[in-house]
């Protein structure tokens, strides 16, 4: 299938998600996901007109953004290392993995000395799966108002990753969860501001994530294929 064909394919879904669960299209973004994409993909994949483009690592995802940074919106969206933060922080203008007090902080003073405004949504396991990042969601509360000082960071949302091998109706309530917990936080009133997104939603689960309520879909293998460079 080509790009096009698959990324139709994909955007077809996404309206019939919408309609089922009596959304509008606007309110729910695709984040392309490059990481298994060489750098010529991920010029098509932009220049077909996907705007957000998403990478989870920054060794991966250099070479790309030194040629193509210029173009699109680029959202990190994976594990996110301390000593990485000088790297991404200036480049992406979401990150996606905030999940902890010391990455915080280094977001913080980083984003502190070089004088900008860093968005972040806060990763949760809503899972409790022991290979995946992310609060505890009874941490939630508490992480925001540790870090709501941070004059430096705004958050935009919650983040979370459903297991991949889980039955539908298992993500079902993995994803209401998150929204759950972002109600629960805006409830809480701890910034002057709402906290609008959600970021769920994968390849094999985003019309699930859609109908729970996404604002931000991650598409990768089913979006922009698993072709590596030379392929
Ligand atoms: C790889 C990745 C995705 C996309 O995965 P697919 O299943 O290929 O769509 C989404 N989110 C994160 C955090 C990822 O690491």
């Amino acid at each position: 299938m080509s790009l096009q064909a698959q990324i139709d394919a994909v955007e077809l879904r996404v309206q019939e998600a919408c309609k089922r669960s009596g959304r509008s299209r606007e309110d729910v973004q695709i984040i392309a996901v490059t990481k298994y994409a060489s750098l010529d993909r991920t010029k098509q994949v932009l220049a077909l007109g996907c705007e957000h483009i998403g990478e989870n690592r920054w060794q991966d995802a250099r070479d790309k953004w030194n040629k193509l940074g210029s173009q699109g919106t680029w959202h990190f969206i994976g594990h996110l290392q301390s000593n990485k933060v000088k790297d991404v922080i200036d480049k992406f203008t979401y990150i996606h993995s905030l999940d902890r007090m010391s990455l915080a902080r280094a977001i913080q003073k980083k984003a502190d000395e070089w004088n900008r405004i860093v968005q972040c949504f806060i990763q949760v396991n809503v899972s409790g799966e022991q290979t995946k990042f992310g609060l505890a969601p009874n941490e939630l509360i508490s992480f925001a108002n540790q870090i709501s000082s941070f004059s430096n960071l705004r958050i935009v949302g919650l983040m979370t990753m459903a297991p991949y091998e889980a039955d539908p109706e298992e993500i079902r309530a993995y994803f209401r969860k998150l929204r759950m917990l972002k109600d629960e936080l805006n409830d809480a009133k701890i910034w002057p501001y709402p906290i609008p997104h959600l970021s769920m939603g994968m390849s094999n689960d985003f019309e699930i994530a859609i109908e729970e309520g996404a604002t931000w879909i991650r598409l990768g293998s089913i979006f922009v294929g698993k072709e590596q460079e030379g392929e």
